[in-house]
């Protein structure tokens, strides 16, 4: 048994080296760059008025309010025309070429236009430069304006279209195979004999792949036979990652770390210091990984987020895919038996004070159905017995964090 940072820095070590791609941009959102990207013009492309008003010369102006006459207007998608004699205002609009010879841009609310619309009164001062956006203040070409790394969200795709990327290269996705093993596993569209269960790892762990933007190939249940389970390991191995659920801890049928081995496969590590989650199993062949995580449900889930999430998201480009590490004051003191660093499932809050974390209750780690509340999870470490009510203390948010927020 290793401690979960030791598991996480053996897992960081024996990832397959990052491939890339080039996709079309309309489908890059939710992917990582792998490229610089420069500009390709100046950001704006012009003198730009940021409001609707009138372009003007700044000077004309110095005593206000001032009558101007009305030379036309520069209306946003028009080329930038004429230019602005002595005593003369241009209507403008926002996202419109500054005319030459104006130098600002008084808004519309400080101006008052004449009946015959012949002549505007600019009722206050504008300084030079006022309310205008100067060529190539928001990026001039050349220049990187993204990083090979960024994750790209939806301003990121904003720049991609601002600069006519049609094309980018980002990080390959990694293939998937999903499989769960147990005799008493029947799939959700069964009715279990007696003694038999629904699998419903293979959904949740298909829903936090989701999550990370990856889709699993599920290749099945496999019963706890030898056979079958090195069948799929070997159908599994055809991917990148494979993720094995049940039959990685110390029960007499649980074959998975044997069968990992005999198909070839280094162990990278087997047994991590944590609760839920201690027999999950890390194993390496070449560049293909796989994880083989202990079947209870809630274990499936925390260690899919601690292990499986930070080594996919890795794979895909992210910087760090781990869970995000917040401290807040507990509602509730907790304990613990365990000689092992416990994640408990939480509700995170924010309140003037900070976070405050409320331990569910829960009844151990089968227990999907208390679990399913949590919006984080707690940390009590492992060289600490209980945090009284009122500690600070840490956790983490789950990925989907944001969507669980209940009014
Ligand atoms: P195992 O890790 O195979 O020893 O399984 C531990 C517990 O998790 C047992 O109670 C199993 O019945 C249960 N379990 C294993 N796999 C699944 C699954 N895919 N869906 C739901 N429960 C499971
Ligand atoms: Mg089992």
């Amino acid at each position: 048994m290793i401690p979960l940072e030791e598991a996480l820095r053996r897992i960081l070590d024996n990832l397959p080296s990052p491939a890339t791609e080039t996709i079309d941009s309309r489908s890059a959102h939710g992917r990582v760059l792998a490229e610089d990207l420069t500009a390709t013009s100046e950001i704006p492309p012009f003198n730009k008025s940021a409001v609707d008003g009138y372009a003007v010369r700044s000077a004309d102006i110095s005593t206000p309010p001032v009558e101007l006459r009305c030379a036309g207007e520069s209306r946003a998608g028009s080329e930038t025309r004429g230019q602005l004699g002595l005593g003369e205002a241009v209507a403008i609009m926002t996202g419109a070429p500054v005319p030459r010879g104006a130098d600002a841009v008084q808004m519309i609310e400080k101006t008052r236009r004449s009946a015959d619309g012949s002549r505007v009164t600019i009722l206050s001062g504008v300084r030079a430069g006022e309310n205008i956006i100067p060529e190539g203040s928001e990026a001039s070409t050349g220049k990187v304006v993204l990083e090979s790394g960024r994750y790209l969200g939806p301003a990121e795709v904003a720049i991609l279209a601002i600069f006519g990327y049609r094309q980018v290269t980002v990080f390959r996705k990694p293939s998937v195979a999903l499989t769960a093993t147990g005799d008493e596993l029947v799939e959700a569209d069964q009715a279990p004999a007696p003694g038999q269960i629904r699998n419903s790892n293979a959904p949740s762990v298909a829903a936090q792949l989701k999550l990370l933007g990856l889709e699993a190939e599920y290749l099945g249940i496999a019963s706890d036979d030898r056979a079958q389970i090195k069948r799929v390991i070997l159908e599994g191995l055809r991917r990148d990652v494979l993720i094995m659920t049940g039959g990685v801890s110390v029960g007499a049928y649980d074959f998975v770390e044997e069968i990992l081995r005999e198909a070839g496969l280094e162990i990278i590590f087997s047994g991590v210091a944590i609760r839920p989650g201690k027999p999950t199993v890390f194993a390496r062949r070449g560049d293909r990984i796989v994880f083989g995580l202990p079947g209870n449900p809630i274990s499936t889930f925390v260690s899919f987020e601690l292990f499986v999430r930070p080594a996919l998201g890795r794979i895909c480009g992210l910087a760090a895919a781990g869970l995000f590490r917040v401290q807040g004051r507990l509602s509730l003191g907790v304990g613990h038996k365990s000689e092992r660093t416990s994640f408990i499932p939480a509700r995170l809050s924010w309140s003037q004070d900070g976070w405050v974390i409320d331990p569910l209750p829960w009844k151990g780690s089968s227990d999907i159905i208390g679990f399913s509340r949590a919006n984080g999870l707690l940390i009590l470490p492992q060289d600490k017995k209980a945090m009284a009510e009122g500690e600070r203390v840490e956790a983490v948010l789950l990925p989907d964090f944001w969507q669980r927020l209940t009014r």
